[in-house]
């Protein structure tokens, strides 16, 4: 018999009206009640009411997600290539096909605004369609050897089983970074997502076999970090983790993986600069900022929360940028005329409203917004935050919100912009705004960042690496070469000699 346990958020599911929906794990094709028979509640943020019922996994239910993905693996991974490639195509035309379906659910479960994620979800179809091309042109090649009598070559094989672990700002998107390129690869997957946005996993998961992916090659646990993330790490079935969330889980992930001599990929946290020159087209740059900070109410791992601006275009930058932020619309997701809707948790409310009180005690200067907008749906709602005055060695500066807070901070030249830049512990992505080729040289060849926005922020595709320096993380995801972080590299030497020569030297 199921029972209904506490949501993540402290919210007492049994308490705030029936869910609609109960969601199983997703085990081998088919969705399965946890182990442990125990579910939790899911809220809207929005609304801030329950819409849905997410199972408690354990241990036990990792077990047999590996074992299922382990067995999977034995057909999916000896798969030619080419017909991988075909499968990976109707689930990528499926995933379009159900991609209003799928959107509604990730807007209920995180509050991003549907014109955003809309479009977004739709978009998954060419991440899949880009690695299914890819899974039958993995070249090996032939080695030139050094060795008479020998002719060697080498072949890529999949790796195993791979754990794909996921943060709740953007669910479906940052599995399908992982999960397109390993399944094209010829691995498996155990995907657990985050505790607060589970429900648009088992649905993509249902999708995949309906379109023909078989059983066990996608299987889905969901529940807590302790109760489910960490036994699936530790798996001795897990060949490779594919996470991305934060610095703490990251860290615990990378020394739990070291234990297993697992690989791994971590896209982790940042505090990305973005920078304004003297010589930018403001009115450009304004709208970037905007993007940086303030799209998906600053819940991007690529936010371009630190504002540099240059000291003789200072106020003139933050009087524009209050200009165009004080007539955005904040409320509903769901209306496609929103522009800033609400935080996704209430854990996350509390860490940015925290942040807010830190940076006044700090010393910085309130220009605009710092409150919370109580009268809108759930309450969960901030407004677009900027602080002036900020010295880059605050809190509030070095430290990663994930929420519409921006920190302006001033710079005299180029050097000094760099030099602020960079003096951070992460190393996501970073904004330049001028109109100097000269300068977007000197400054992009400095910044230290996985990404450079040069006259744009905010961009991801398929076809380009995306990942951090620093503190930001560990390799890259996204264009070709994701697809060998899947792969193992395997040489094999033929011997054209008729006699072995002598055995006891080494050729
Ligand atoms: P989080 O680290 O708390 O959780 C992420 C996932 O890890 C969840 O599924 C969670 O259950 C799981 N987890 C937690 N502890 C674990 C453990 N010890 N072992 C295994 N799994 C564990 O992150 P979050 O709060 O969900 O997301 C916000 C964070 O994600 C931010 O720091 C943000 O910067 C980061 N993020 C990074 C990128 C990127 O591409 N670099 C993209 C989006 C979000």
């Amino acid at each position: 018999m199921s029972a209904t346990v506490n949501s993540p958020t402290g919210v007492d599911g049994a308490t705030h009206g029936a869910a609609s929906r109960q969601y199983g794990a997703y085990i081998d094709g088919r969705e399965e009640a946890p182990a442990s028979g125990e579910y939790f509640a899911t809220q809207d943020p929005f609304t801030g009411k329950d819409w849905a019922q997410i199972a408690r996994c354990t241990s036990a239910d990792v077990d047999a997600a590996v074992a299922s993905s382990k067995e999977a693996f034995a057909s999916w991974s000896r798969l030619r290539p080419s017909q991988r490639g075909k499968v990976l195509r109707k689930f990528a035309d499926a995933i379009v096909a159900n991609a209003d379906r799928l959107a509604e659910i990730e807007r209920r479960d995180n509050g991003k605004l549907a014109a955003e994620v809309n479009a977004q979800v739709r978009y998954l179809g060419d991440y899949f369609h880009y690695y299914a091309g890819l899974a039958d042109k993995v070249q090996s090649a032939v080695i030139p050897t050094d060795k008479d009598g020998v002719f060697a070559y080498t072949v890529f094989e999949p790796k195993g089983v791979v754990a794909i672990i996921t943060p709740w700002n953007s669910p479906l998107t940052l599995t399908s970074w992982k999960l397109a390129p390993a399944l094209a690869a010829g691995c498996t997957a155990v995907i657990k997502p985050s505790e607060f946005t589970s429900a648009s996993m088992i649905e993509l998961a249902a999708i995949a076999t309906d379109a023909g992916i078989p059983p066990g090659v996608i299987n889905v646990i969901t529940g807590l970090g302790q109760e489910v993330g960490e036994p699936l790490v530790a798996h001795p079935g897990v060949a490779h983790i594919g996470f991305t969330g934060g610095e703490v889980a990251g860290q615990k992930i990378y020394e739990a993986a070291a234990r297993g001599l697992k690989t791994v990929t971590l896209e982790l946290g940042g505090k990305s600069p973005n920078i304004v020159f003297d010589d930018a087209d403001l009115d450009q740059a304004v709208k970037g900022i905007v993007s940086g900070i303030f799209a998906a109410t600053g819940q991007t791992c690529q936010a371009g929360s630190r504002l540099l601006v240059q000291d003789s275009i200072h106020d003139e930058v933050v009087r524009r940028l209050i200009d165009f932020i004080s007539d955005a619309k904040i409320g509903d997701p769901a209306d496609l005329t929103t522009q800033i809707g609400p935080v996704a948790t209430k854990p996350q409310f509390d860490k940015i409203m925290s942040y807010i009180e830190l940076a006044k005690q700090e010393g910085a200067t309130l220009a605009y917004g710092g409150k919370a907008r109580s009268e809108i749906g759930s309450g969960q709602f901030i407004e677009p935050t900027i602080f002036t005055g900020v010295e880059n060695s605050m809190r509030v500066a070095q430290e990663e919100i994930f929420g519409p807070v921006l920190s302006v901070i001033r710079f005299t030249d180029e050097e000094d912009a760099v030099r602020i830049g960079n003096d951070i512990a992460y190393g996501l992505a970073a904004g330049v705004w001028t109109q100097s080729l000269k300068r977007t040289m000197y400054v992009t060849d400095r910044l230290k960042a996985g990404t450079i926005y040069v006259n744009n922020y905010r961009a991801t595709s398929f076809t380009s690496p995306f990942g951090g320096f620093k503190r930001s993380g560990i390799g890259r995801e996204s264009g070709p070469d994701a697809i060998k972080d899947y792969l193992d590299v395997k040489t094999v030497w033929l011997s054209s000699d008729l006699d072995v020569p002598n055995p006891f030297i080494r050729r």
